[in-house]
């Protein structure tokens, strides 16, 4: 059995249509009438958009029911549904934080109650029945002003028990005019000894090679083989691993087909750059990890080979994942040395029981 790690999820593309439209017709009647029936809203929800900033518009629909009260709700489906569906053994769910804090507040009183909700999301993601490795990635964001995104990298470092990194999002376009803030925030990062990733080069309009040295990962960074070929032996020197997201660019316009990722996976390849193969927003696409998988291998963008390579590759660049190995090792070792099933029970199967 395969069982995978991902590296790039949000918290708010994480919600299927189903569990938000069900959660829509409990608790929200304005959004219950908007959206009488199921199929309405999920062809609502899940339909490709011209931009990546009109797709992000829809993240403020799920991170307006985001709330401290609900995060457990949400949280609870998401990682059963990881676990039962996905079969994850290792998810890193990011969002900014401050976006999960009452509107009404002020923001230093917004700021000071973004711990909680870290925490909040930290204990509602550790589940004993749906046993998962979790831990997550706090989002600066483009649209922030400078002192929420430094009290987001804080937060980072205060919180290590929750927290395995930090993120700049928000479209890749809005970097610009900030970029020396960026550049900034993330020297300040790497001094704190954060791991650290970012959405960069997702878009034609997101390359921006003043932040590249400062990533440990890059969020999608598909422009750089696409356009910029001439960086990926830099990549492969700083060991950088993108993190490629195949529905995304269909969803957000940013490509028309997905054959066109074989030129990304092929020139990675040559380069010795690793891949870690993400969903981005398996519940806004309704497209779960697996079926990433599968639709690269059934379009012919990659092989079965290629898909091992960037599986393992989704482990080794994983920023919390506590072992040396795939989880796929543990458990060669477990067949091998379970005993067979005519002797006294089956002391290999109530040790891993045990052991998860
Ligand atoms: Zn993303």
């Amino acid at each position: 059995m395969s069982l995978y790690a991902e590296l790039h999820r949000h918290l708010g593309g994480s919600v299927v249509p189903r569990i938000l439209w069900r959660y829509f017709q409990r608790n929200d009647s304005q959004k219950a009438q908007r959206f009488p029936e199921y199929a309405e809203f999920e062809d609502f929800y899940t339909r490709p958009r011209n931009t990546l900033d009109e797709y992000l518009e829809l993240h403020t629909l799920v991170e307006s029911v985001q709330t401290s009260q609900t995060l457990p709700y949400f949280i609870y489906r998401l990682i059963r549904g990881a676990y039962i569906f996905e079969n994850l053994a290792y998810l890193e769910l990011r969002y900014t934080p401050y976006l999960r804090t009452p509107e009404h507040l002020t923001q230093s009183q917004r700021i000071d109650c973004m711990a909680e909700i870290v925490e909040i999301v930290g204990k509602a993601s550790s589940l004993t029945e749906y046993p998962i490795v979790t831990s997550q990635i706090l989002c600066t964001h483009s649209r922030l002003p400078y002192e929420v995104n430094r009290a987001i990298v804080d937060l980072a470092a205060q919180k290590r028990e929750y927290v395995c990194g930090v993120d700049v999002a928000g479209g890749d376009a809005h970097y610009a005019e900030r970029l020396d803030e960026f550049v900034e925030l993330y020297a300040y990062a790497r001094k704190l000894n954060l791991n650290t990733t970012g959405h960069l080069y997702e878009t034609v309009d997101g390359c921006y090679p003043e932040l590249l040295p400062y990533l440990m990962r890059i969020g999608h960074g598909i422009q750089i083989p696409l356009k910029h070929p001439e960086l990926l032996p830099q990549l492969a020197a700083r060991r950088q691993c993108l993190e490629v997201c195949p529905t995304t660019y269909l969803k957000t316009g940013t490509l028309d087909d997905i054959r066109q990722l074989k030129l990304v996976f092929d020139r990675c390849f040559d380069a010795g750059v690793d891949i870690a193969i993400c969903t981005d927003n398996a519940g806004l696409h309704n497209v779960r990890l697996p079926f990433e998988y599968e639709n690269l291998l059934t379009q012919d963008v990659i092989d079965f080979r290629q898909l091992q390579a960037c599986q393992e590759a989704s482990f080794r660049h994983a920023f919390a994942w506590p072992y040396q190995q795939p989880p796929a090792s543990l458990l060669s070792g477990l067949y091998q040395e379970a005993p067979s099933k005519t002797g006294d029970g089956y002391p290999g199967t109530r040790e891993f029981v045990t052991q998860s």
